[in-house]
This record gives structure tokens, C-alpha cells and sequence, in this order.
């Protein structure tokens, strides 16, 4: 065996601000932004391009929101960011209750730092309670094709990216990933070893997919006579982005545990597992835990958050430009041939393009328009939720110039 080469590294290197010292897992743009406003972010030369990325669906309220700061501002007032899980405290508990309040199903709420985390927790709890009910053979996780539910080991395996899987090998066991076929899924209840099935009602890295009304309730008829815990992973559909509370209020149903993340604490990390008192009551101290879960400060903002992106006025404006905007996109498509298919609600769309969407991306970004791509050929927009009707015709009109 040979020993893993050595190099001393001087104490005090003279580091260029150019050296790259970041490990290489991401493909970083070329532009850096140093400030942000509004819907706005700008670089150093003072450029400014409208943000249609909002941090990947977390700065739903935008930047330098006036009450985001507030909120921080007054739960820095106590002096106490973070107390950790051994101590009551009332900021986690005031959220947790207008989470479970909105939800209209969940009766605890478990907090965590990110939207993986909160993916591994709801699995974990879904085993726990399906043991309690039925044994140990109960525990196999199903997720949806064209599913993304995070990258850590479970969440991994219930992430339908070949690419993002197949170096990690092998992921957790017990998941697996089914077509979006009623029959199949059933069929592979059949067996009763099924303990949960986790999908996003609008799947957002797999390229947009607003999965069918009468498919979800399809889901949640299945999960009920299978004894299956129902999951939506709501981390990037939900809290407001199709224009309600939670994506799932569309179909006129409720799952047995929601996930979310994004944009709850305005981009300070945070997740959280709404769980029903079934699932619940099945969980005893010591089954699960993390740090930072849930602290005074983050918990504080994210009410904050809540509140704002609950407001009747703010998801009717989502729903109503939301559905504008698909109009507009795809009037768009009938002029733009290398358009082949626009997908999407509220304000999460996807515009699946003949040429590579990173090339799009690129344009896009060169004329002051920051989009994402969701898969090779999908170019996906998710605009901060406060982005007006004339924000959203800004941001059309500059795509239209990278796609013509
Ligand atoms: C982003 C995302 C996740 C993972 O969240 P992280 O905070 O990156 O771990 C899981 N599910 C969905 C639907 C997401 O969009």
C-alpha cells in the first residue's frame, strides 16, 4: 500500500482570491453577484439581471425584504440563536402550529436544516410507524420516475438521475423507483411490504411534471387501502409556488406527511416533516434528532416567512400571473421552433427546448435574465413570488431573445 502523498501546507498560505479552493462538486457560473434587490441581483461592474432562478425556489420573497430583516432583527432580541432540542422553545412551537394549522391534515411537525434531511426524516418515520402496525416486512419506500428528492443515501435512492445515483452505489436499500402508473403501483403494494410512497405533486428537477389531478388522488386511494404512508415532497412546489399554501390543495386531498424546505426561512437552511397523528404517535424520543433543527432564530424568520407566503392576496397574484405567464410562454412556443412543449403552474414552469438548456441558461444570463435548467433539454423558471405581472413580462421578453 502506498501512503497517501503529503504536501505541508503553510500556515498562513498568501491565498489568491482566484484560487479555487472550493471542492469541484459544483459547475459555477462566471458571474458573481455582490447585491440584491427586489427581484434584482447585480454584479460588481453594476449590472443587474432579473432573478427567474430565486436561489433554486428559496427567495420566494426576493431580496433585501424589509420584513425578513425586521424579523431577524427582533429575534436577535433575546440574544438566543440557537438553545438546541434539550430546552423548549416558543418560536419552533408558534411554527409549528400555523404549519400544522395551513396543512390541514399534520398534527406534529419535525424540523431539520435542509430538504434531504427532511425526506430521510419523513422515511424514517414512515418505517417506524409501519412496523408498529404490521412488523418489520413492512418497509420498502417507493418513489415516482423522473423523481428528485435529494442526494444523502435514502433520498439518493429515491431520486430518479442515473448520474446522480450510479457512483454512489449502493444507495439504501428498500427504495425503489416505479413508473407513474396506477397499475404498477398497485401491483407492487400487492405485497404489503410497502411502507410509504413519496412524490411531488409538481416534480421540479425532473424536468417541471405537474402530475395529474386525478393520478394524485389515484396515489392517495392506493396509499389509504394499502396501508401506505402518502408523502409529498413539497420542498420546491410548495409554500406558495402554484399559487396555494401547499401544492396538494389542487387535487382536493391530503397525504400523510409533507416535506418542505426552500424558501421557508428565506434562505437561512431549514426544512420540516408535517406528520399526521397516526405516523406521530408511533415516534418516541430518541427515534430521531439533528443540532440545529428547529432553533429559536431560524424558526423565528421562518414564521415570518409563513405568514407572508399564506396571504390570500400574494397566491391569488401567483395563481393568476402564474397562468398568464403559461399563456404567454406558450404563445412564445408557436413562434419559437426549437420549442417543443411548455409545463408547468403558478410559478414554476418548465420550457423543454431542442438545443441543450444550458446553452439557453448561458444566453439568458449574458442579457440580464437568470433561469435553471431541470434535465438536459428543460429550461425551468421560478421566479421569487412577489415578481409582478410587468416583472414576469420583463423576464419573458429577455428569455424570447435567448431562445429566438
Ligand atoms: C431541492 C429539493 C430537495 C433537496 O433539498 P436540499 O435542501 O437540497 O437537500 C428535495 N426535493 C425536492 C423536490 C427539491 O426540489
Amino acid at each position: 500500500m502506498t501512503a497517501i502523498a503529503h504536501s505541508p501546507t503553510p500556515l498562513h498560505p498568501k491565498q489568491d482570491a482566484a484560487a479555487d479552493v472550493l471542492l469541484a462538486n459544483y459547475k459555477r457560473s462566471p458571474v458573481e453577484f455582490v447585491r440584491g434587490a427586489g427581484v434584482e441581483l447585480f454584479d460588481a461592474s453594476g449590472k443587474a439581471y432579473l432573478d427567474f432562478a430565486a436561489g433554486i425556489a428559496v427567495n420566494a420573497l426576493g431580496y433585501g425584504d424589509a420584513g425578513v430583516e425586521n424579523a431577524m432583527r427582533e429575534a436577535m432580541e433575546c440574544g438566543i440563536i440557537h438553545i438546541s432540542n434539550l430546552f423548549p422553545s416558543a418560536p419552533g412551537r408558534a411554527l409549528a402550529a400555523e404549519l400544522v394549522r395551513l396543512s390541514r391534515f399534520a398534527d406534529r411537525v419535525f424540523f431539520c436544516n435542509s430538504g434531504a434531511e427532511a425526506n430521510e426524516g419523513a422515511f424514517k418515520f414512515a418505517r417506524r410507524w409501519a412496523r408498529s402496525i404490521a412488523g418489520p416486512e413492512k418497509h420498502e419506500i417507493l418513489a415516482l420516475r423522473g423523481s428528485f428528492h435529494g442526494r444523502l443515501f435514502a433520498s439518493l435512492a429515491a431520486t430518479d438521475r442515473p448520474n446522480y445515483r450510479a457512483p454512489f452505489r449502493p444507495l439504501a436499500g428498500g427504495v425503489s423507483v416505479v413508473e407513474r402508473d396506477l397499475k404498477e403501483i398497485e401491483a407492487a403494494m400487492q405485497h404489503g411490504t410497502v411502507c410509504a410512497l413519496i412524490a411531488e405533486p409538481v416534480q421540479g428537477e425532473g424536468g417541471v411534471r405537474v402530475l395529474d389531478t386525478m393520478f394524485l388522488r389515484g396515489l392517495r386511494e392506493l396509499t389509504q387501502r394499502y396501508d401506505v404512508a402518502l408523502i409529498f415532497d413539497e420542498i420546491q412546489c410548495g409554500l406558495g409556488r402554484t399559487g396555494a399554501f401547499f401544492a396538494y390543495e389542487h387535487a382536493g386531498i391530503v397525504p400523510d406527511m409533507v416535506t418542505i424546505a426552500k424558501p421557508l426561512a428565506a434562505g437561512l437552511p431549514m426544512g420540516a416533516v408535517l406528520v399526521s397523528a397516526p405516523i406521530a404517535q408511533t415516534i418516541q424520543p430518541g427515534d430521531h434528532g439533528t443540532t440545529f433543527g428547529g432553533g429559536p432564530f431560524v424558526a423565528s424568520v421562518a414564521l415570518h416567512v409563513v405568514e407572508r407566503l399564506g396571504d390570500h392576496t400574494l397566491l391569488t397574484r401567483v395563481r393568476e400571473n402564474g397562468q398568464w405567464l403559461g399563456e404567454t410562454l406558450r404563445g412564445i412556443a408557436v413562434r419559437a421552433p426549437g420549442i417543443r412543449a411548455v409545463r408547468g403552474t403558478g410559478y414554476m414552469w418548465g420550457i423543454d427546448v431542442q438545443e441543450r438548456a444550458g446553452d439557453v441558461v448561458a444566453r439568458a444570463l449574458e442579457g440580464g435574465l437568470i433561469v435553471l435548467t431541470a434535465g438536459e433539454h428543460t429550461v425551468r423558471l421560478l421566479p421569487p413570488l412577489i415578481a409582478t405581472q410587468s416583472d414576469l413580462a420583463r423576464g419573458v421578453a429577455l428569455l424570447e431573445d435567448a431562445l429566438l
